[in-house]
């Protein structure tokens, strides 16, 4: 049992602790996911079944790298038979087998934000409501918020509280547009993703067999990041820990950062309620930080009431100081970033992967990307657009939905006059109003178009359609992913337009669909079991695959390259070197979360959890200026970076003495001007560093360059002609 070897006594009880509820709350860096990773090895080490475990991760990635650790330390590849995932994947994969017992096709369709707030459009116009009033993202949010407290709508409709807010926030229709929603998305046989949790939770609670069949099957329940589980996720835990209560959650309230999601620290306390005899243990021990940087993380979030009391130590020297960098404006940010890179690889002999640029949104991307493109250094984004949300990838996989599952209604909508053949958008309307006003399906619309006096040439290309996606859908018996996929797109003439295209992005959409292809091709050849059983290398099965990848599941994280990924995607992973980004007011903590204390305090545990990131060298910087929104704003230091202890950070090129010398009292011209950055000697290295001082340099600050000034790279020019296999 070598994976023993090397753990600290908490550790090795919590891994070796066998049976009844086991909770571990502790601080960063702590190894609770080391723990947990070696907690499933030694269950299947000593003779649990992989398949009778469920862990649930954060992301994706997480649980396979978890896998491979696990692979590595067993030596075999059981773990492939682990249900391992974030909720939503593993809860998305039960549902294929079990969704029928609650109304829903076992192929219904998982529809993506961009699905979903298409479907609210819809619905809020059917209603005759303004969708500029009722904006997609806002009701979406509504909603989501709704279904993950597990309100649904008739106890949204009679909730006196819920409804005096509408009132007041002017949005009276919520409770019917809600309705509405769900009803559509239904009749659709689709879940959103909410949905995946909701459903899963209707379904344990309502069909005992499928309840019973999971609970005896999941003899072993992991969970880990559980401070930032919500309602819905809860009592799914709960239910189907509830006949074997072997169920193990770690977690920090320190780091709970998804309460706008619904998630609530509240699950923690509530944990050892709800199983009196759960053993707690306590890791206090961090392995990962410095003690500068651990020192600075525990000073900070002091500052926050009611947390669970830590005494995190490490055995790790001081390190290096933080450095606390005052810039003039975001690109000069940008600039000092990439700067620093390159000089701490020469000096220090860091690799790229060694670093990460960490920041509250993701549009201060923008800035580090350039300046890094400009020095040649490689770098990950993650947060961007999937490679699934591309239109030309989304067209095609529409067709895909529409064959698995005719009742999609986006997915129809997408693809019904693409390539063009005759259905317009009146013809589209009516299709869908016959549809409301029988309440049938759009297809169902279609398959009897007879019935409802279409123009004959209409009617025509309309029968055309569908029996062109029957005949579709008679190959998915029998025929796998790929072949389906790569015969659709010959029949529809769909590739063949895009190969026609021979502009450069009309090449490179051909080149999208040809990758997406292949991924078919390699994901139909890849072993991968399903309860030892036969594998589903269906269309179905792929599609509800890819519907829950995210840019950061498509992207390697083992490469070479600088990250950078927005704080919340940061949860959980760990870098040699970070800079923490635009500590200024309103965006660090963040304008819309300064309103209650609650709010800040969920800013401040977000500080916290840049600063546990860094291992051996953190900066953290703000700038003066910056372009928000396409305006070029002036804001204040954050005031998290008066809680930083002076013994541990090193404000030299901060202007020095911040604290001493109120930041927040400086004129305005002051401001405006970098005054203050002079600190003497470090002021002067700082010059011959980074340039001279923002004061110094000749124009004012709203003349750096506004980003959207700064030339584009080109799409590198097409060098090849792509083959014309899928043609
Ligand atoms: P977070 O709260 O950020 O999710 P965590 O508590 O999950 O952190 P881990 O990521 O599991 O912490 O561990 C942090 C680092 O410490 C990892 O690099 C891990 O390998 C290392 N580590 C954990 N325990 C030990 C140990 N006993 N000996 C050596 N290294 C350890
Ligand atoms: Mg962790």
């Amino acid at each position: 049992m070598d994976y023993l070897q090397g753990l600290n006594a908490q550790q090795r009880e919590a891994v070796l602790h066998r049976d009844g509820p086991l909770m571990i709350v502790a601080g960063a860096g702590s190894g609770k996911t080391k723990v947990l990773t070696t907690r499933i090895a030694h269950l299947m080490a000593t003779g649990v079944d992989a398949f009778n475990i469920l862990a649930l991760t954060f992301t994706n990635k997480a649980a396979k790298e978890m896998k491979e650790r696990i692979e590595k330390v067993l030596q075999n590849s059981e773990a492939r038979n682990l249900y391992i995932g974030t909720f939503h994947s593993v809860f998305a994969r039960i549902l294929r087998g079990e969704a029928h017992r609650i109304g829903y096709p076992n192929d219904f369709t998982i529809y993506d934000t961009d699905d979903t707030k298409s479907v609210i459009k819809t619905v809020v116009n059917e209603l005759n409501l303004d969708d500029k009033h009722y904006k997609p993202s806002a009701v979406y949010n509504r909603i989501s918020g709704a279904k993950n407290a597990l309100v649904g709508p008739a106890e949204y409709a009679n909730d006196y509280a819920i409804q005096q807010e509408d009132m007041r926030t002017n949005r009276p229709a919520m409770a019917q547009i809600y309705d509405a929603y769900v009803k559509r998305c239904y009749k659709n046989g689709a879940m959103d993703f909410d949905d995946l949790l909701l459903k899963f939770y209707e379904l344990l609670k309502n069909v005992p067999e499928s309840l019973s069949k999971y609970q005896r099957k999941f003899k072993y329940i992991l969970v880990d990041e559980y401070q930032d589980t919500n309602p819905a996720q809860y009592e799914v835990i709960k239910l189907l820990g509830a006949m074997h209560e072997n169920v193990c959650v770690v977690g920090d309230d320190a780091q709970s950062i998804y309460s706008f999601r619904g998630a609530t620290i509240e699950n923690i306390l509530q944990f050892q309620k709800d199983y009196e005899d759960a053993k707690v243990v306590k890791l206090e021990q961090n392995y990962r930080s410095s003690k500068s940087i651990l020192d600075v993380a525990n000073e900070v979030i002091k500052n926050n009431k009611g947390q669970i009391p830590k005494n995190l130590w490490t055995e790790k020297g001081e390190g290096e100081k933080i450095k606390l960098v005052r810039l003039n404006t975001d690109n000069d940010e940008g600039k000092f970033v990439a700067d620093t890179i390159q000089e701490q690889k020469l000096r220090n002999h860091y690799n790229n992967r060694d670093f990460a640029i960490l920041y509250r949104t993701n549009a201060q991307s923008r800035a580090f990307e350039e300046s890094l493109r400009r020095m040649g250094i490689p770098y990950t984004m993650f947060g961007g657009l999937s490679f699934y949300a591309r239109k030309e990838i989304k067209d095609y996989v529409a067709y895909l939905r529409v064959i698995v599952n005719p009742r999609d209604e986006e997915a129809l909508k997408r693809i019904i006059n693409y390539p063009v053949r005759g259905i317009g958008k009146t013809t589209i309307d009516k299709t869908v109003l016959a549809a409301n006003e029988q309440n049938i399906s759009m297809w169902q619309v279609l398959e009897r178009a007879r019935e409802f006096g279409f123009k004959a040439g209409t009617l025509e290309a309309i029968e055309n359609f569908v029996t062109m996606i029957k005949s579709f859908a008679s190959m998915l018996q029998g025929k796998n992913a790929y072949d389906v996929a790569v015969h659709v797109g010959k029949q529809t003439n769909f590739v063949k337009e895009l190969f026609n295209d021979k502009s450069t992005e009309g090449v490179q959409r051909y080149e999208n669909v040809q990758e997406l292809l292949n991924s078919i091709k390699e994901w139909t050849e890849s072993p991968d079991t399903e309860e030892g059983e036969v594998t589903d290398k269906g269309l179905g099965a792929y599609l509800q695959q890819i519907t829950l990848l995210t840019d950061a599941d498509e992207k390697d994280p083992n490469a070479d390259t600088v990250k950078l990924m927005s704080i919340h995607a940061a949860k959980g992973l760990e870098f040699g070197c970070v800079f923490a980004a635009g500590l200024e007011e309103m965006l660090f903590p963040n304008a819309l979360a300064i309103n209650s204390r609650e709010e800040l305090e969920e800013e401040r545990r977000l500080f916290y959890v840049v600063i546990t990131r860094a291992k051996e060298r953190l900066w953290i910087s703000y700038a003066n200026t910056r372009y928000r929104f396409g305006n070029l704003v002036q804001n204040e230091p954050s005031r998290f970076l008066e809680e930083l202890p002076e013994q541990y950070v090193d404000r030299s090129f901060a202007g020095g003495g911040m604290r001493n010398q109120g930041m927040g009292n400086r004129s305005a011209y002051d401001r405006m001007n970098g005054g203050g950055w002079g600190g003497g000697q470090s002021a002067n290295q700082a010059e011959k560093r980074y340039g001279p001082p923002p004061s110094k340099k000749a124009s004012t600050p709203a003349s750096s360059t506004p980003s959207y000034i700064t030339p584009k790279p080109q799409n590198k020019p097409v060098e090849h002609v792509p083959s014309a296999d899928f043609v």
